[in-house]
C-alpha cells in the first residue's frame, strides 16, 4: 500500500489536514508507528509528521515551571540542562528508557499518545503534577498527564487533536524531591515489569508532606496511588509506615498476569519499589536538592 506524506510547517496546516481528512494519522518519532505498520495493525492512506512544527519544540523555563515540547525526544529530555537541574530524576527516567534507537527518536508526544500502561514518562509526570496541552481546530485544553490514557493504547484525545507542550509546576521556594525506580528483572532495555515515582517534601522534624506516589505497569493506564500516599502524609518514614504504604499500594493496584510475571508477583514488587522510591527520594543531599534512582532491580 502507498502512503501520502505530508509535512506541514504550523499547527493551523496540520490541524486542518487532520479535520479534512478522517484517515489522517500523526507521525512523530515513528517508533510504534512503524512497528505497527511494519506487522500490519495499520496502513494509513495519510500521513501527517509533526517535524516541521516549531512550536512542538524545545524546553523553556516559564514563571511556575518548565515546559517540554512534545517533539522533543527521550534523548534531547535525558541531556536537557533545565530539566536535570530542577528534577534529575525525570531526566534520569528519560535516559533509562528502552534502548538508544528508541530514545534518540521516540518523543515525549509519541509517548504519551501510544498510553502504552508500561511506559515511563506517563508515571513520572503524574507524580510532578504535570499538563499536556492539547490543541483542536476548536482551541486548546489541559489535560493532567495521569488522565492522557483512557486505557491500553487509548489516548484521552480525538483524531484531531495534537499534544503540543507538557507542563511541569515548579514551586519556587521548597523544591520536591522526587526519585523514579522501575523493577527490569530481565534486560535493562525491557518495559518496566514494575515502575514507583514518588515526590515528596521531608521537613526539618523528618515528617513528610505533600506526597504523590504513581504505579506504571499495575493497571490498564498509569495509576495515581493517591489513597496508598496518604498513609505517609504527616509521618516520619519508618519502617512500620513503610510497611503500611507498602500494604496499602498492593491494596490499590490492578495489574495483569503477563510473560514479565503473574500478576500477585507485580502486586508485591509494587509495594516494594514503593518502600525503594520513598528512600530514594530522602536519601537526597541535605540541601534539599532532589536524587534520583534509576533501575531497582
Ligand atoms: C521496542 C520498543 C521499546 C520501548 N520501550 C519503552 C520503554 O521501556 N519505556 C517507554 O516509556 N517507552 C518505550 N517505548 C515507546 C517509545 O518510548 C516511544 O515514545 C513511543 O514508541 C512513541 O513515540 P514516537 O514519537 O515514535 O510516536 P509515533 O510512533 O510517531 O506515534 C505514536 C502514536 O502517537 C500519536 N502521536 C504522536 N505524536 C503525537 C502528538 N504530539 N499529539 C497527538 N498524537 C501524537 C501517533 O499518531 C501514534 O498514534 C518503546 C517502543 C518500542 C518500539
Amino acid at each position: 500500500m502507498s502512503h501520502r506524506w505530508h509535512t506541514p510547517s504550523d499547527l493551523g496546516h496540520a490541524l486542518d489536514l487532520l479535520h479534512d481528512d478522517e484517515d489522517a494519522v500523526l507521525i512523530a518519532g515513528g517508533v510504534s508507528m512503524v512497528l505497527f505498520m511494519n506487522v500490519g495493525f495499520l496502513q494509513p492512506a495519510d500521513m501527517v509528521s509533526l517535524a516541521g512544527l516549531r512550536e512542538l519544540f524545545g524546553v523553556r523555563r516559564t514563571d511556575g515551571g518548565i515546559d517540554l515540547g512534545a517533539m522533543e525526544t527521550h534523548t534531547r529530555l535525558a541531556t536537557d540542562t533545565i530539566l536535570r537541574a530542577t528534577y534529575p530524576a525525570a531526566a534520569d527516567m528519560f535516559s533509562g528508557i528502552a534502548n538508544v534507537r528508541v530514545r534518540n527518536w521516540g518523543t515525549l508526544g509519541g509517548n504519551l499518545a501510544h498510553a502504552d500502561p508500561a511506559q515511563d514518562p506517563p508515571v513520572m509526570l503524574t507524580v510532578l503534577g504535570a499538563s499536556a496541552e492539547v490543541v483542536g481546530s476548536d482551541g486548546s485544553r489541559s489535560v493532567p498527564v495521569g488522565e492522557l490514557a483512557a486505557g491500553p493504547l487509548t489516548p484521552n484525545i480525538t483524531d484531531e487533536e495534537i499534544i503540543t507542550r507538557i507542563r511541569i509546576p515548579v514551586p519556587s521556594d521548597d523544591p520536591l524531591r522526587t526519585a523514579y525506580v522501575k523493577f527490569l528483572p530481565g534486560t535493562k532495555d525491557d518495559y518496566a515489569t514494575v515502575s514507583i515515582a514518588a515526590a515528596l517534601r521531608c521537613g526539618d522534624d523528618g515528617r513528610l508532606t505533600d506526597v504523590r506516589l504513581a504505579g506504571g505497569s499495575v493497571g490498564p493506564t498509569v495509576v495515581d496511588l493517591a489513597s496508598a500516599a496518604q498513609c505517609l502524609e504527616g509521618q516520619k518514614p519508618d519502617p512500620d509506615v513503610l510497611a503500611s504504604v507498602a500494604e496499602a499500594v498492593r491494596e490499590q493496584v490492578h495489574p495483569r498476569s503477563d510473560r514479565r510475571g503473574s500478576a500477585d508477583y507485580k502486586r508485591e514488587m509494587a509495594g516494594l519499589m514503593t518502600q525503594r522510591a520513598v528512600r530514594a527520594c530522602l536519601e537526597g543531599r541535605p540541601d534539599g536538592i532532589p536524587v534520583s534512582q534509576g533501575v531497582g532491580a
